[in-house]
């Protein structure tokens, strides 16, 4: 079958201004593609691109096997939610969420059908009668969807449809849109900044920077083996952490060394990982850093580390330490004896690790 969306070479710029380059991505019928990244790289002006709202400057996008470069909105099958939830505010709920269809003339009998299925799986029911005045801001965004839900189109398309909402409803509404995806099996391709919401949601990510995408893959690939140093930042809360370091062949491996900001540099032996060159970073993510008194088994390498901070978070603790001039957080157990000002034994998974080029940042192994 067919690609559900498949973009190539596509290229947009904004007079001169090159906003999106070289943008290749494919998605197969049910995935649930997430657009990530900071804030202006170009997310939005990808999706509006596939939705055809700006005309592209190069390149070419399908979308079901069909070629929609120069297709106009209207006719290339899909639905919006944006984060504006842009609800008509004299018409009720079942007014917006009807007002399409009956704009294309569909049979009024049909269009109660499809209002009954919707307002069901949004559970909105109870709202039908009233207008948006009348609704909180989830509530508006449920019809939104139910909007984009009665069309029943070929894509999904949203741009940050949780961002207006506070923490705990959008929290909320996160698991929500999931479980409305897994129902329907529909394909979505889903813009946000939020690296969380690009996590949970995604089949598939699609890292961006400055209009150049980094990475593609699942959220599982993207963090565990993410494919240079912006994304290994981006990706992940804490951050990963990036270090410094100075390798060497070592006969059983690379030995990793690790500058300390007092005493003698922590040495680590790396079995899985040779020829890797003489300047890393090493990238190590904080629930990869333990007590060793705590760790069972693994691929750990033990070293005393002096703990700066300790901040406890409910079912962890965060310490802090100095290693390779950086600030390194480890995840702890929130029963950990790790105190500030006092030396800590802790265990790093070298099973685990990432190593970057310092001056590409490009990801070596
Ligand atoms: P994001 O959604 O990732 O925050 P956008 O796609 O909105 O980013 O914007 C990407 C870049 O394109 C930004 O630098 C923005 O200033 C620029 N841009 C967006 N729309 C226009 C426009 N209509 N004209 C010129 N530049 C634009
Ligand atoms: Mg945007």
């Amino acid at each position: 079958m067919a690609p559900i969306l498949e973009i190539n070479n596509l290229y947009k710029n904004y007079g001169s201004v090159e906003i999106l380059k070289d943008i290749n991505v494919a998605i197969e019928q049910g995935d649930f593609l997430v657009l990530v990244g900071p804030s202006g790289c170009g997310k939005s002006t990808l999706l509006n691109c596939i939705a055809g709202l700006e005309p592209i400057t190069k390149g070419s996008m399908a979308i079901g096997g069909q070629d929609m470069t120069n297709v106009s909105p209207k006719d290339r099958d899909i639905a919006m939610v944006f984060q504006s939830y842009a609800l008509y505010p004299t018409m009720t709920v079942a007014k917006n969420i009807t007002f399409g269809m009956k704009v294309r003339g569909i049979d009024p009998a049909i269009q109660e059908e499809k209002l009954t299925y919707v307002a069901q799986q949004l559970q909105i029911e109870p709202l039908l009668k009233r207008k948006p005045g009348q609704l909180s801001g989830g509530q508006r965004q449920r019809v939104a969807m139910g909007r984009a839900l009665v069309r029943d189109p070929k894509l999904f398309l949203f741009d940050e449809p949780l961002s207006n909402l506070d923490a705990k409803l959008r929290v909320e509404m996160r698991t929500e849109i999931k479980a409305l995806h897994q129902r329907l099996g529909a394909s979505m391709v889903y813009v946000t900044h939020d690296q969380i919401e690009a996590m949970t949601l995604a089949t598939k990510i699609v890292v961006m920077k400055a209009g150049v995408i980094q990475q593609i893959g699942t959220p599982a690939e993207i963090y565990n083996r993410p494919a240079n140093l912006f994304v290994a930042d981006f990706m992940g809360s804490p951050a990963m952490n990036l270090i410094p370091a100075k390798t060497k062949a070592n006969g059983n491996g690379m030995q990793i060394e690790i500058a300390r900001k007092d005493g003698d540099p922590i040495m680590l032996t790396d079995t899985r990982n040779q020829d890797l060159p003489e300047n890393v970073i090493i990238g190590v993510r904080p629930e990869d850093i333990a007590d060793a008194s705590s760790v069972r088994s693994g691929d750990t390498q033990e070293a005393d580390c002096l703990i700066d901070i300790v901040e406890p978070a409910g079912a962890d603790t965060f310490a802090v330490m100095q290693l390779g001039g950086k600030h390194v957080t480890a995840r702890l157990h929130s029963e950990t004896t790790a105190a500030a000002g006092a030396a800590q034994r802790l265990a790093f998974d070298l099973g685990k690790v990432s190593y970057f080029e310092p001056e590409t940042g490009l990801r070596l192994n």
